[in-house]
């Protein structure tokens, strides 16, 4: 179980999902954003704004992951407060069969991963169905 999260770069984001045994999960936790700016691919979304009361529904939805990075716009005031928020619900919770083995945000966020060139999606689909990267 996670008690604290760390930092990921771009690139290291890149080699973990190709390491073939990382079950990740992107969360991106930009608000409105996401609906006129494109996404990372895969990734799913949790606006920060109601981000506290869906964190049981995200747990939910990471069954299976074994590592979840958080991003926001620039990964710094949104990102890691949620991130925090997360790992601090999962060192409350009684049951500590999350299978949640790491907590990271990306480093710069999604600008930063724009900017550098990394690839983003466009669809507008509540439930991105892209493949991550
Ligand atoms: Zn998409």
């Amino acid at each position: 179980m996670a008690s604290r999260f760390s930092y990921i770069t771009p690139s290291q984001l890149i080699s973990l999902q190709q390491r073939r045994n990382t079950k990740l999960a992107i969360v991106d936790v930009r608000d409105d954003e996401r609906s006129y700016d494109a996404h990372i691919a895969g990734s799913l979304h949790y606006a920060s704004c109601s981000f506290y009361e869906r964190i049981p529904d995200l747990v939910r939805s990471l069954q299976g992951k074994d590592s979840v990075v958080f991003h926001c716009a620039l990964s710094q005031v949104r990102g890691p407060a949620c991130a925090k928020a997360f790992v601090d619900y999962l060192s409350q919770k009684k049951d500590d069969d999350d299978g949640i083995k790491e907590v990271m945000v990306l480093e710069r966020g999604f600008q930063g991963w724009e900017a550098s060139g990394r690839p983003v999606c466009h669809c507008t689909e509540i439930l991105c169905k892209s493949e991550s990267i």
